[in-house]
């Protein structure tokens, strides 16, 4: 099938290289002409694990291209994604939708064809419905365009696997042929057993919010737990290991840290609560409020650690943090906890390092007032305290005894309690992890 993928960003440029492996002619378009030259090049702009590799096939294979014009894609595609960020609203907690709005005035009128529209995009509900108005009002005479709504689940770190291989697929349509068409485009998908839920667009809408909300909850649910834990003396891994034997409760996403952030879940669970007000029915969603709440917490609690380890004044200490990016296998720092940590920290004085694998060039240009590189030692040298922010696994392998004789201190804060603490202090760490006693 001619698709095209309109906004090639870390949802966009891996739909469009991943429809193509499944053996569709793709288009995948950008307003960013440096994007768009990479993407053409076999460059992923950023990183994903397994990018590479399906872009540079999918473009020799000839069925992906790309473009910066919308009216090129208006004459190639039979059924248009649309993939463009909705970010939060600059001083709202709302989606700001400018993008999405102007992906269709941008697109409909060169339409010379009938067409699907398929938006993936995470949009507050009732988006389907108010832009199946406005394209009907820009349509060309006798084209129709149909707009449907098949939200996104991947997860970053995963993407490449999370396309090919989803856990199920969501399409809010409003008509049958809409249903048929999309059910083409993910044939291969379907034949291998996906689970295809087809829906009315306002429930497909809600599908993405609803799940971003659950597991934003329940990653503000175990914190909460972590804090009271502090207080009580008791382990919060413990706590969720017993827990997650409960089938009802899951042990997924009950890992008591430095919380959530990147571009989706935190402004989701805002634009959710600003749609759901709208709605009429804020107070049903008003825990979300509660939820970011107990996240943004968790970093002021970590920095606040971090002041109480050095002796109660950052002035001038010298700090590392291990980690810059929102969570590990990508070089995302879209409110990036770790790198809120490091800014905090920095903010009182600290003199902080940050390393990253990834993630350290994005850092520079969202902090340029932290040093942010690539080399650990480097970042580690002389620090009095080290924080552990984004769960990368070479920080697992790291040596604490070699580390022990860069460092000045060795003292550690353990912000995603996933290094291996007993193998740390037998090498001479103070290791200090949320929600766990001194000695776990
Ligand atoms: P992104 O910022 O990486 O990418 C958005 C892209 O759209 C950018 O490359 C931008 O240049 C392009 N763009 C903006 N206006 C355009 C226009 N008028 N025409 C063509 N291109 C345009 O964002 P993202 O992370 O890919 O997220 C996109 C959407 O997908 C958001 O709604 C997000 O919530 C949702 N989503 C993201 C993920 C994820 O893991 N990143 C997962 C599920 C859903």
């Amino acid at each position: 099938m001619r698709l095209t993928v309109i906004g090639t960003g870390y949802l966009g440029a891996v739909h469009a290289a991943c429809m193509a492996d499944i053996g569709h002619d793709v288009l995948g378009v950008d307003v960013d002409t440096e994007k768009i030259k990479a993407l053409s090049e076999g460059r992923p702009p950023f990183y994903e694990p397994g990018l590479d590799d399906v872009l540079t096939s999918a473009l020799a294979s000839g069925r992906l291209r790309f473009t910066t014009s919308l009216r090129e894609a208006a004459a190639h595609g039979e059924v248009h994604f649309i993939c463009v960020g909705t970010p939060q609203q600059p001083g709202s907690q709302a989606a700001d939708l400018r993008y999405v709005d102007a992906v269709v005035d941008g697109l409909v009128p060169y339409l010379p064809v009938s067409c699907l529209i398929v938006g993936k995009s995470t949009v507050p509900v009732g988006t389907t419905a108010r832009l199946a108005a406005r394209i009907e009002r820009l349509a060309p005479e006798g084209v129709r365009a149909e707009v449907a709504w098949n939200p996104e689940f991947l997860r970053e770190g995963f993407a490449v696997e999370d396309t090919l291989r989803p856990d199920r697929l969501v399409a809010g349509v409003t008509s049958r042929e809409a249903d048929e068409t999309l059910r083409r485009v993910y044939a291969v998908m379907l034949e291998a057993g996906v689970p295809y839920i087809s829906t009315d667009p306002n429930t497909a809408e809600l599908v993405k919010v609803a799940a971003n909300s659950f597991l934003a909850t329940k990653i503000s649910f175990i914190n909460a737990m972590a804090e009271v834990c502090d207080a009580a003396g008791a382990d919060v891994v413990t706590l969720a290991d017993a827990l997650g034997h409960d089938t009802r409760i899951g042990r997924r996403f009950l890992n008591a840290g430095l919380g959530f952030g990147g571009g989706c879940l935190p402004k989701d669970i805002r634009a959710f609560v600003a749609r759901a007000q709208e709605l009429g029915v804020g107070p049903a969603v008003n825990f979300l409020d509660e939820v970011d709440e107990i996240n943004q917490h968790q970093r002021t609690r970590t920095a606040a650690l971090a002041r109480h380890l050095v002796g109660g004044d950052l002035t001038g200490r010298r700090v590392a943090v291990l980690g810059a990016t929102f969570k590990p296998n990508s070089d995302d720092v879209r409110d990036s906890p770790a790198l809120a940590v490091a800014a905090a920290l920095h903010r009182q004085g600290a003199d902080v390092r940050v390393h990253d694998p990834e993630g350290a060039a994005n850092a520079r240009r969202a902090h340029p007032e932290l040093r942010c590189g690539s080399d650990l030692l480097e970042a580690c040298q002389g620090a009095e305290i080290v924080l552990h922010l984004t769960e990368w696994g070479e920080y697992r392998e790291v040596d604490p005894v070699k580390l022990a004789r860069v460092v000045r201190e060795p003292v550690l804060i353990d912000g995603r309690n996933a290094l291996p603490h007993d193998e740390w202090r037998a090498a001479g760490w103070t290791v200090k992890a949320l929600g766990r006693p001194a000695h776990s």
